[in-house]
């Protein structure tokens, strides 16, 4: 089969891989319905992360099992499944607190970006749904898997209330899902910072109120204008630069929380004024096992359409170009088809 591997900053190709095999008696096998490309597959591609081997991308995935490992009991051969991008048993205390994405056993999925894969610690990590979903709600399902439940987590981290007043930092693909996801638990008001017209459209589509396209002091300057110079009650931190951290920290009110889900690259935050923020923070990799069950039956209810952020779909074999539209963001994710 044909799978995607990262060979080295900007050498992404679609190339022959062997096929996945069960390797140990809790694995599974799925044929992938779509995959896709994250932002954070970037980081490696734009060579911010070091690639010392090729590397097998892709961690988002949906589809139907093939096979199971001797082991497995709660999915079998035929069923439509889900899966974090978190491989964890969840049943350990960490999966059972909520935070299958520190599982003791946890392991980072990859290879998704390929026809197969091989999905460790099956019976913690698929979500089958009842019966096989239509079509047209693969994209969404696949959004679950990852952009969504991280979004979902950085508002659920920020414990966005009914009637509260949200800003979300960042307008790529987990910030919208950030939108959505606030919109969803009731927020009243939710403030997106974005600059691009595309994705400010589609942030108004998912729930926000207002746009804000400054940024920096400016951008902090314009929320607490609209805030009544009281800050916002909950923060979605999407993006994971020193610039966007800083930012979520001054939007916050006192006694605010702050989501951060964008993986941090040279981030240093100054200890005075993180104490006199008083802001809680919390964040990390999504829990998004926690979330699925609950995610997928807004798809499967057609309650939301996260797969709307997907605005480039093109054949895994053109997955190359995928990368470069997000890298230079005419897209703002893209699905491929296999
Ligand atoms: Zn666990």
């Amino acid at each position: 089969m044909r799978g995607v591997i990262l060979h080295g900053p900007r050498d992404v190709r679609c190339e022959e891989v062997p096929e996945p095999k069960i390797l140990h008696p809790t694995d599974a096998i799925i044929r992938l319905s779509a995959t896709c490309i994250c932002g954070s597959d970037l980081w490696p591609f734009r060579g911010l992360n070091d690639v010392t081997s090729p590397m097998a991308m892709g961690h988002e995935y949906c589809g139907i099992v093939v096979e199971t490992g001797s082991a497995v009991t709660s999915v079998k051969p035929g069923q439509f499944v889900v899966g974090s991008f978190c491989l964890s048993d969840n049943t350990c205390p960490h999966c059972k607190f909520g935070f299958q994405s520190s599982c003791e056993k946890r392991e980072f999925m990859t290879g998704a970006q390929a026809p197969l894969a091989r999905v460790p610690l099956a019976d913690g990590t698929l979500v089958a749904t009842a019966e096989l979903p239509p079509d047209d709600l693969i994209p969404s399902l696949l959004a679950t898997s990852d952009v969504l439940g991280t979004g979902w987590y950085a508002a659920d981290a920020a414990r966005v209330r009914p009637g509260g007043t949200v800003v979300v930092v960042g307008d790529g693909a987990v910030g919208l899902m950030g939108v959505l996801a606030a919109k969803q638990m009731g927020a009243e008001r939710i403030i997106a910072m974005s600059r691009h017209k595309t994705r400010q459209e589609l942030a108004l589509e998912y729930g926000a109120t207002d746009i804000i396209a400054e940024r920096g002091d400016a951008g902090v300057a314009r929320i607490k204008e609209l805030t009544k110079r009281i800050g916002a009650d909950s923060v979605l931190e999407c993006v994971g630069t020193k610039e966007s951290m800083t930012q979520a920290v001054q939007c916050a009110r006192p006694g605010a929380m702050i989501g951060y889900v964008g993986v941090p690259h040279g981030v240093q935050l100054d200890g005075q004024s993180l104490f006199f923020s008083q802001a809680g923070m919390l964040g990390g990799p999504a829990p998004v096992r926690r979330f699925l069950p609950h995610l997928m039956d807004l798809v499967l209810g057609r309650k939301i359409n996260p797969g709307k952020v997907f605005d480039l779909t093109l054949p895994l074999a053109d997955a190359a170009e995928g990368y470069r539209a997000m890298d230079e963001r005419r897209a703002i994710k893209t699905m491929l088809r296999l």
